[in-house]
Formats: C-alpha cells, structure tokens, sequence
C-alpha cells in the first residue's frame, strides 16, 4: 500500500516539536497531516524494547484509534561506550520535566564514571537513530530506519535543536547539532534519513510542491515547537533572538508590539501560569512566546 497526495495521515505523536518535524517533511507532498493530539487520541505507553517496537505500537495505535493511516516515529541517542544507552529511554532520562539539561548531565555523568572522560580529546562515539513506523488501520506496517554518527562533546554547545542536540557533533562537522542552522542538521539527521527511505518506498510517485508554501505572517506553530521541547539558558537565549527577528519582520503581527504592552502582557502571563516541573527556562519561553500575541 503506498500513499498519494491529499491522503489525510495521522502523526502519531503528542510532542508538539516532533509533530513540527514529521509536519515538515510530509506536507510538501501533500499529504494532510492531523497529529493525534488534535484527535483526541490517548498516548499509549511505550512498553516495547527497541526502537522499531515503540514506532510500530504508536503507529497501530493511532490509526486503529482513528480509522487513518497513521506516522510515528521513535528515536534517541545510543552512545557506544555506555552500551546504547540512553537508547529507547532517551526521552525518559529527561525525567518528567523534560529537561534535557539534566538529561545531557546523565549522560556525561555516566561517561564519565565509565571512562573517566572530562569532556576532553576526541569525544565518545554516538549515533542519533529514528524509525518511522507507517501503519494502516487493517494493521499492515511498514518501518524505515536512519542513523547519523558522531561524537559527544562536554560541556554542550549551541542552543539550537532539541533534546540532546548540544552536546554531540555529526561526523564531518565540527559543530554541535544545536549550533547548526536547522536546515543544516535536516539536511543530514537520522529522521531525515529514515524519511529518505520511507519517502522511496511510500511516495515515490508523488511530486513534491517545488515551493515550499510561503510563511504569511508568524508562524506560531515553529515557535510553540521550539518552546516546547528547550530545556537550557542557552536554548532560552537562542528563542529569544529568534522572537527579536520575528518582531522586526512581522511587528503588525504582534498582538503586543511595543515594549510597554508586551511587559505588561508577560507579566501576566507569567501571573497565571500554574506551578509546573517543567525547566523554569521553557516555562519562560512559553511566558514570552504567549505575551506576544494574547490580551
Ligand atoms: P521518543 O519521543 O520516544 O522518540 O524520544 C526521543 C528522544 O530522543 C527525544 O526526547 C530526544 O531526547 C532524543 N532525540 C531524538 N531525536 C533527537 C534529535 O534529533 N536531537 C536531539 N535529541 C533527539
């Protein structure tokens, strides 16, 4: 069964950051992608043992939940000399905030109390790994797998990306994926990658739109993304310079584009939020990204 243009298909995620990424490759073949969150749809727990297995369970999930061929992905970082590990509990080692400050840490920590590495020399090798998981509602899967290799590096650098991005440096580079632009690290990452083999064997008759739809004002949707999934001062910085250019493109678009009504609106904003355990920095990007644009 392959896909065809206009076929409405679930992304099987609830991270708005993922739902971003996986959005960005599939709509330029016009496929018409809902997340599961936007569905209603329940996250099932990822009780499987590898990759392939939590792809292929959110996939099912999701499309028998909603009657539509279904998209997940599972990924992470294995880093060689601890085994694999963060592996499948990649996201987990972030801990309920999702702060992957902490999570990094772990990962050095470990590294460290194995090897003794203090960040020095060449780094420990490491590869980021996706599999894309397509299923239909009859139960029929497919799975496509991409890696990209690498080193670690200690501290992390760049506030770009996501997740573990600062803190490991592609082969043939000799940046961190967080101080890439994200078309770069597109360009080369595991997903990316997992993609390319999905896309020859899924979409191979449907022509991509040439143009990538033109932006027409903000677009909310990359920001909340990014909001969303950075956990570091760093990354808070790099949002914030990201908003500064957003306002001195799109300022009519600001609901709050003078200084005075944008403190004001953040201070509110940050007057109503609940407590959280998420990373006090993401909480605040989230406070500017909404005092931008709410009453
Ligand atoms: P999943 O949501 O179970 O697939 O967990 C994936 C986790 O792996 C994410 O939360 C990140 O921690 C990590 N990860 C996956 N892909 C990337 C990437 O491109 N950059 C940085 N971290 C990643």
């Amino acid at each position: 069964m392959r896909l065809s243009k206009g076929t409405r298909v679930v992304v099987a995620s609830h991270n708005p950051g993922k739902v971003w990424e996986i959005n960005q490759l599939i709509q330029p073949y016009g496929l018409d992608a809902v997340s599961a969150g936007e569905l209603g749809l329940a996250e099932p727990e990822e009780t499987e043992t590898t990759f392939e297995g939590n792809a292929r369970l959110k996939a099912l999930a999701a499309a028998e939940g909603s009657g539509l061929p279904a998209l997940a992905d599972d990924s992470g970082l294995e880093v060689d000399c601890l085994d694999g590990a963060p592996g499948i509990y990649s996201a987990r080692w972030a801990g309920p905030g999702k702060d992957f400050g902490l999570a990094m840490k772990k990962v050095a920590d470990e590294i460290a109390r194995r090897d003794g590495w203090n960040g020095n020399g060449d780094g420990p090798g490491a590869n980021f790994i996706s599999v894309l998981c397509l299923a239909w509602p009859n139960g029929d899967v497919r799975t496509f797998e991409g890696k990209v290799f690498g080193n670690l590096v200690w501290p992390p650098r760049g506030g770009n990306g996501f997740g573990y991005d600062p803190m490991f440096v592609p082969k043939g580079d000799a940046r961190t994926f967080g101080e890439m632009e994200p078309e770069e690290k597109y360009a080369i990452s595991h997903r990316t990658r997992a993609f390319a083999a999905f896309k020859a064997a899924m979409l191979d008759d449907i022509v991509p739109d040439a143009q990538k739809a033109e932006i027409n004002g903000r677009d909310i949707a990359a920001f909340s993304a990014a909001a969303a999934s950075l956990s570091t001062r760093v990354e808070a910085a790099a949002f914030i310079g990201r908003l500064k250019d957003d306002l001195s493109v799109h300022q009519p678009d600001w609901k709050n584009a003078t200084l005075e009504s944008y403190l004001g609106a953040l201070e509110r904003q940050l007057g109503a939020m609940t407590s959280s355990d998420e990373p006090a920095w993401r909480q605040l990007a989230k406070a500017m990204l909404a005092a931008s644009n709410n009453d």
